[in-house]
């Protein structure tokens, strides 16, 4: 089982290491936060921050499920449960003299799981997996996606998706967020990396103080001495030598390098649920919306301001343009 366990991370592209107290630390979810599982019920009872792996755990299960491997582009329809969406009430405000709303229909969409790995290059190398997802259509973030993951079903064939941009801009949108998690990572290992350089500076400048304060006491002693003068000079030599080849090599220690590369992708394709909302004043209908239902994380998305581009869950129909109370 452990066997298994630490294969199915690797496949994963997760970065693990197991501690002397059975818990495996895992690193692959987006911010870099560190997930703690374990193979051991007792441990998993006792310390409520980490999980229990088992067969059909979540925790790495659905990664798999969908073929999300290293190095691999992979593509998964999915069928969410069939539920209607709920009142649009219970999400958005639309204020207007009368708000019409068409019968519900399906919009295919795909939203894009990115997976990639940074690499800290330095004294010694580190990586850490991040991931992001990005709806195709409307370029948003997804931040919930993991957790609905595992209680999906991928088939191999499915309607195709409608109206996704091209790869490319989700491509970015992705990785213009990872860079910056990832980025905040990295400069908190260089910030660290720094000071113990700095530390191991003072800490090689005390020691080698300390042996040539010393090394001269002996040449001072040594007097006319010849034999014994040239000696305690080559010695004082050797130990300024060793000292710079030390600061050099701590200086190097300190430095690290960063990379960032995408290590698979995947698309989960499903319907939305679409529906278009007319609002009227007095004079009659005035301005029109779409309103989408994401049935897999179960909300409606954000609907955009008209007026200010911003995203919002309020649309005031004032004159003849709608906006989110901005104008
Ligand atoms: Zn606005």
């Amino acid at each position: 089982m452990e066997e298994f366990v630490h294969d199915a991370l690797d496949q994963a592209g997760a970065v693990w290491e197991t501690g002397p107290d059975g818990v495996t630390s895992v690193l692959w979810e987006s911010e870099a936060s560190l997930r703690r599982i374990t193979l051991e019920p007792e441990i998993a009872r006792e310390d409520s921050g980490v999980d229990l792996v088992a067969s059909g755990s979540p925790v790495f299960d659905s990664l798999a499920r969908f073929g999300l491997g290293r190095g691999r582009v992979a593509r998964a329809h999915v069928a969410p449960p069939p539920r209607s969406p709920p009142a649009l009430g219970r999400a958005y405000q639309f204020t207007a003299e009368k708000v019409m709303r068409t019968e519900w229909r399906d919009r295919v969409e795909a939203t894009w799981l990115f997976a990639f790995a940074a690499t800290h290059a330095g004294e010694y190398r580190r990586e850490s997996l991040h991931f992001c997802a990005v709806d195709a259509a409307t370029l948003r973030v997804v931040r919930r996606l993991h957790d609905a993951l595992s209680r999906l079903t991928p088939h191999d064939a499915g309607p195709e998706p409608e109206g996704d941009r091209p790869f490319a801009e989700v491509y970015a949108v992705a990785r213009a967020e990872v860079l910056g998690s990832a980025l905040t990572v990295f400069r908190a290992a260089q910030r660290q990396a720094n000071d113990e350089a700095q530390r191991e500076t003072s800490r090689l400048d005390a020691y080698y103080d300390a042996m040539l304060d010393e090394a001269r006491d002996d040449l001072a002693r040594a007097g006319a001495d010849g034999s014994r003068h040239d000696a305690i000079a080559a010695r004082i030599v050797a130990i300024e030598a060793d000292r710079a080849r030390s600061l050099s090599q701590v200086r190097e220690q300190g430095r690290l390098a960063f990379d960032l590369e995408a290590a698979g992708a995947l698309a989960i394709i499903y319907p939305r649920g679409v529906s278009t909302v007319t609002l009227h004043d007095k004079k009659g209908p005035r301005a029109q919306t779409t309103v989408v239902w994401d049935p897999i994380l179960e909300q409606f998305e954000a609907l955009v301001c008209p007026a200010c581009g911003r995203p919002t869950y309020a649309l005031e129909l004032r004159g003849t343009t709608p906006s989110c109370g901005c104008a």
